[in-house]
C-alpha cells in the first residue's frame, strides 16, 4: 500500500515513511491509495476475536510493509488488559434500546487519544528501523488537552524518540494540566502556550513547515514528527473501533450481519469520525455518521452550508477537547469525496490560509450531505444531558459524550430515523469531574472543592471506580514548569534539544 498526500506534489511512500513523516512535504495529509475492503463474511468472523485480533486484521492491510509479527507485537504491547482495566479494550455499553454507548476511555489516560497513541510509538519506532533512519525523532505535539498527556504517555522513555508537547495555557482543566506537567520520562517536555488550541496548533504548523528550523535540526541529528491526529499511523488505529463496536452487536445479537448502524462522533478535529467514513468506505454497513460539535459550530455550519468558515469568535467550553476551529482532518475527507482532487484540495486550504473561509461545491456538499449529519450542543443543553441521563439510567456521561447524546437527540427529531446507533465515547466522566457532577449532583456539591477532591466525590455519587492514573494525580510532583508566547515556541524547541540560536546552518 502506498499512501500520497491530499496536495498532490510529492511523490507516493510507505506506511513506515508515512508514519515517520507524519505530514507530507507539500503540506498535505498522507492517504492511502486505495480502501481496505471487507466483505460481510469477514466482517462477521470479527465477532468471534478478540480486539487485538480484529485490529491485525485492519492493520495488515494498510502496514503491509510491516510483517505479521511486527503488528502483532505493536498490538500486544498497545491493548493489554492491564493499561485498559479491561481486556475488551473498548466495550459497548448498553443505554437505550437501540443505542450503545462506545466506551474508548479505559486506557492509561481516560480519554480515547489512547485508542491511537498507545500504538503509534511502536509502529514509529519499526518504521525507523525499516526507513533507516539513523536520526533521532523529535515529536511535536499541539494539544487541546488529552492528545498532550496520551502522547506523552505512549512515548516516554521510547528509544529514538524526544517528545515535546505544547498546551494552551487556560485552555485545559486542571486533571489535564496535572496529567502532563507531573509526566515522567526521560526525554519528555510539556510546555504551556499563552494562547489557545489554534494558536498552539498554529505554532507547531509553523515549526513543521519552516525549512531553516529543519535544516539546523537535521545538522544536529534530529527529525521533526508528528504524532497529532494527522499522522496516519493514528487514524488508522481508529478504523478498528468502529469494526469491532458493529462485531460486538453481532455477537450481542442486536443485529444482523450487513444491517446498517449510524455513528455518532463528538468531534473536534475530526479524526475520529474520519476513521468511521474509512470504516464505512471498507464495506461497513453504515447509515449515518453524525457530527456532534459544541458551540464552536465550524462543522456544523460546513456540513449543513458547504461553507467552512472560521472567523468567528472562538469559545472555551465545557467540552474543552472539541474547542476547536481549524478541523485539521477534513482536509482527507475533502481530498477522498472529490475523488483524490488535489487541486481543488489546494485551493480551498489556500483560501482558508489566507481569508480563513472556503465554500465547497454544490456536488461536493451533496456528496458529504449524503453520509454526514451535523449538529451542535452548548454548555446548558450538554449539563441538562447529562443529568437526565443520569436520572433514566443511572450512566454518568463526560461533556464531550453528552454533546453527541444531545446531537443524536436532535437528529432522531429532525429525521425521525431510528436505527440502531453507537454514541462514541471519548473521556471518562472523572476526567471532567466538576461539570459532571454540577449537571448530576448539582452547585453545591462542588462548591469550593478541586477537581482533584471532586474524584471521590464522583465516585460516591456513581458507584464507579476512580480509574487508577487520576487517584492520586495531585500529589505527584510538577516536573514541567515551562511557559512560552506562541511565536516563541521554536525557541522552546531548540531549548529542549540545547540547540543554539547562533550555530550557522549550511549553505
Ligand atoms: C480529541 C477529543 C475529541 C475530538 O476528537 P477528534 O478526533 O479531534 O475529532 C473528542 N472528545 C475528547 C474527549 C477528545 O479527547
Amino acid at each position: 500500500m502506498l499512501y500520497r498526500s491530499t496536495r498532490g506534489s510529492c511523490r507516493s511512500v510507505s506506511a513506515a515513511e508515512a508514519i515517520k513523516r507524519g505530514i507530507a512535504a507539500d503540506g498535505g495529509l498522507f492517504v492511502p491509495e486505495k480502501t481496505v475492503q471487507f466483505n460481510l463474511e469477514q466482517i462477521a468472523l470479527m465477532s468471534e476475536m478478540s480486539y487485538q485480533e480484529r485490529a491485525v486484521k485492519i492493520l495488515e492491510g494498510y502496514l503491509d510493509d510491516y510483517t505479521n509479527e511486527e503488528l502483532l507485537e505493536c498490538v500486544n504491547k498497545a491493548y493489554t488488559a492491564e493499561k485498559f482495566e479491561t481486556n475488551d479494550i473498548a466495550p459497548l455499553h448498553k443505554l437505550y434500546d437501540s443505542v450503545n454507548i462506545l466506551e474508548l476511555w479505559h486506557g492509561p489516560t481516560s480519554a480515547f487519544k489512547d485508542m491511537a497513541l498507545q500504538i503509534l510509538p511502536h509502529f514509529l519506532v519499526k518504521a525507523l528501523k525499516k526507513t533507516g533512519e539513523k536520526e533521532e525523532i523529535v515529536i511535536l505535539v499541539a494539544t487541546s488537552g488529552d492528545t498532550g498527556k496520551a502522547a506523552l504517555e505512549g512515548f516516554k522513555d521510547v528509544i529514538g524518540t524526544k517528545i515535546i508537547v505544547f498546551f494552551p495555557s487556560e485552555g485545559v482543566s486542571q486533571v489535564q494540566k496535572m496529567q502532563m506537567v507531573t509526566q515522567e520520562g526521560s526525554n519528555v517536555y510539556a510546555i504551556a502556550v499563552d494562547g489557545n488550541f489554534d494558536d498552539a496548533q498554529n505554532g507547531v504548523k509553523r515549526i513543521f513547515g519552516d525549512e531553516d528550523v529543519t535544516a539546523l535540526m537535521e545538522e544536529h541529528g534530529y527529525k521533526f514528527s508528528s504524532a497529532n491526529s494527522i499522522n496516519w499511523g493514528r487514524l488508522v488505529p481508529q478504523i478498528v473501533y468502529y469494526f469491532s463496536a458493529y462485531a460486538d452487536m453481532i455477537k450481542n445479537g442486536e443485529i444482523k450481519a450487513g444491517e446498517k448502524i449510524n455513528f455518532v462522533v463528538p468531534t473536534g478535529n475530526f479524526g475520529n469520525i474520519l476513521a468511521a467514513y474509512y470504516a464505512m468506505q471498507m464495506g461497513l454497513p453504515v447509515n449515518k455518521l453524525i457530527c456532534a460539535s459544541n458551540d464552536n459550530n465550524v462543522l456544523t455550519d460546513f456540513i449543513n452550508t458547504g461553507e467552512y468558515n472560521k472567523n468567528r469568535e472562538f469559545k472555551k467550553t465545557l467540552s474543552p477537547s472539541m474547542d476547536i476551529l481549524i478541523s485539521s482532518n477534513l482536509e482527507r475527507l475533502l481530498y477522498l469525496i472529490t475523488g483524490d482532487n488535489a487541486e481543488k484540495v489546494c485551493e480551498w486550504m489556500n483560501q482558508l490560509k489566507n481569508v480563513g473561509s472556503y465554500s465547497v461545491d454544490q456536488d461536493t456538499k451533496k456528496k458529504i450531505q449524503s453520509i454526514f449529519w451535523a449538529g451542535y450542543t452548548n454548555d446548558s443543553d450538554t449539563l441538562k444531558t447529562i443529568e437526565s441521563v443520569y436520572q433514566e439510567t443511572g450512566y454518568v456521561l463526560d461533556t464531550h459524550t453528552a454533546v453527541a447524546v444531545d446531537v443524536y437527540d436532535k437528529y432522531v427529531i429532525s429525521t425521525s430515523d431510528v436505527t440502531k446507533a453507537v454514541i462514541v465515547s471519548t473521556a471518562s466522566p472523572f476526567k471532567f469531574n466538576d461539570s459532571v457532577l454540577k449537571a448530576i449532583a448539582g452547585e453545591e456539591a462542588i462548591k469550593g472543592k478541586t477537581e482533584f477532591e471532586l474524584l471521590s466525590v464522583l465516585s460516591e455519587k456513581s458507584g464507579l471506580k476512580i480509574p487508577a492514573p487520576l487517584k492520586e494525580l495531585d500529589k505527584k510532583p510538577v516536573l514541567h514548569k515551562e511557559f512560552c508566547e506562541p511565536i516563541n515556541m521554536i525557541g522552546k524547541v531548540k531549548e529542549a534539544l540545547k540547540i543554539q540560536e547562533n550555530i550557522k546552518t549550511a549553505k
